[in-house]
């Protein structure tokens, strides 16, 4: 049996139980094949492979808070610090009901390649909870934060891991974080990245997922040929990662025509409103019925079980912003049917493994996600080089160094994909780019 066949059975047999886990390592090891049977002898001696799916550690902690009604509640809590050989561990926080250590493994796991592409010094991370911040109070939720980071101060640090945003986890959460690190250590420093502009954030950061994935996009399309100018593009989700992509893309003249939350999504043929947008999630933090009903041309849509309508709707550009395997086979045929050209990941694996083949086979453009959506820990990154020398750079300096980052992104996993024979295909390009650079520092620095 080759190697890389040998490791991935190992990952299901040895992690039972997670298939979003099992289904990360499977994307990247196959994209590996021919990097890894061209140097097999060496990488499999040094269980090279075998290293890179354990993680460096993996904490879980109980997580105790008092509601508003003075009952005591228990969630789980994670940090998965997987890789640290280019870096300190560097990842968000998912704050979601569904979350469990097979999510939070699945998540840390790409991180290592994302964050290996943007070309900073950032090792793999990420962790969270299955607390639900949704209809809990501000003194809920700072409840939760401030028992969430009693426990897991002790195990970060500015040069050791650094935490961020991710779902359920914004600006509000990060700041109860802060205060709550600093109350406990007495040190004043980037431990956390997304901070308010206030206390050590960097401008920019707030967009930078969203506009980083439509830099990349464009420069896809542009070395393909096209123009995003001028097209239609379709966009799930309505939280952090949409909304800038929402924006940028009309910054760069196309029309993005949907969005969507969990229970609903709208079509607006004249173009999402993003300033209406932003009242509804930023401050009223509410369901999308309230855009619909103050917006005159959006159609509101219910989910029903099973189907996700933005996929339907006729695109040239489809942006997938919510969340994992919210775009299956069945909308990869939609999307084709209707015309798509182009795909981008504005979140992390959204598009099954079918569904991407599928796509890829029908000729669309595929960027997934490790690539495409780095702009956020990639600003991130730069937010942690702001708070070290402790200066504040512009919106302009940011935003430029943000999108020099993403092209040079597109242009590693391209030149990636074709010097391995694969011309075209982003997901191996991607994976293959991230992973060299990732595994030359784990050899030199020996077994560990
Ligand atoms: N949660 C984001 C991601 O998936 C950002 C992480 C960060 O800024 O550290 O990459």
């Amino acid at each position: 049996m080759s190697y890389v066949d040998e490791v991935f059975d190992l990952v299901v047999a040895k992690n039972p139980a997670q298939p979003e886990f099992h289904q990360a390592v499977k994307e990247v090891l196959e994209s590996l094949r021919v990097v890894i049977e061209a140097n097999e002898e060496q990488y499999r001696k040094d269980a090279l492979l075998e290293r890179l799916v354990t993680p460096e550690r993996q904490l879980l902690f109980r997580v105790p808070w008092v509601d508003d009604k003075g009952q005591v509640q228990v969630n789980n809590g994670f940090r998965v610090q997987f890789n640290s050989a280019i870096g300190p561990y560097k990842g968000g926080l998912r704050l979601h009901p569904s979350v469990n250590l097979g999510i939070i493994k699945f998540l840390g796991f790409e991180q290592i390649f994302k964050n290996s592409l943007t070309g900073l010094p950032i090792g793999g991370g990420k962790g969270g909870s299955d607390f639900d911040p949704k209809g809990k109070s501000d003194r809920e939720v700072m409840a939760f934060c401030q028992s969430f980071i009693n426990e897991l101060h002790k195990y970060i640090g500015a040069d050791t891991d650094v935490p961020a945003g991710d779902i359920g986890t914004g600006a509000r959460e990060i700041g109860y974080m802060y205060g709550q690190y600093k109350r406990l250590t007495g040190l004043y420093e980037g431990v956390l990245t997304g901070k308010g502009l206030t206390y050590g954030g960097s401008l920019a950061r707030t967009e930078a997922t969203g506009y980083g994935l439509l830099y990349l996009t464009e420069e896809m399309l542009k070395c393909n040929g096209k123009d995003i100018a001028g097209m239609t593009v379709a966009v799930s989700g309505s939280g952090n990662v949409a909304i800038y992509a929402v924006q940028k893309a009309q910054q760069l003249g196309a029309k993005v025509v949907t969005v969507s939350d969990s229970t609903g999504w709208i079509y607006d043929p004249e173009g999402i409103d993003v300033a209406l947008l932003k009242e509804v999630k930023e401050v009223k933090r509410a369901r999308l019925t309230e855009y619909a009903a103050a917006r005159k041309s959006a159609e509101y849509h219910e989910k029903k079980n099973g189907e996700h309508g933005v996929w339907n709707v006729k695109c040239d550009v489809a942006l997938p912003c919510a969340t994992q395997n919210e775009l299956d086979l069945e909308d990869a045929k939609a999307l084709v049917a209707n015309g798509c050209i182009a795909v981008a990941e504005g979140a992390n694996m959204p598009t099954t493994m079918e569904a991407t083949e599928y796509l890829q086979k029908n000729g669309v453009l595929f960027c997934p996600g490790k690539a495409a959506n780095a702009g956020g820990v990639a600003t991130s990154a730069l937010e942690m080089s702001q708070n070290s020398e402790r200066l504040s750079w512009t919106f302009e300096e940011v935003d430029s160094k943000l999108k020099t980052i993403m092209v040079n992104i597109f242009h590693n996993l391209d030149d990636a994909a074709k010097k391995y024979g694969m011309a075209g295909n982003y997901v191996a390009g991607a994976n293959i780019a991230g992973f060299l650079k990732v595994a030359e520092a784990m050899t030199a620095q020996g077994i560990v």
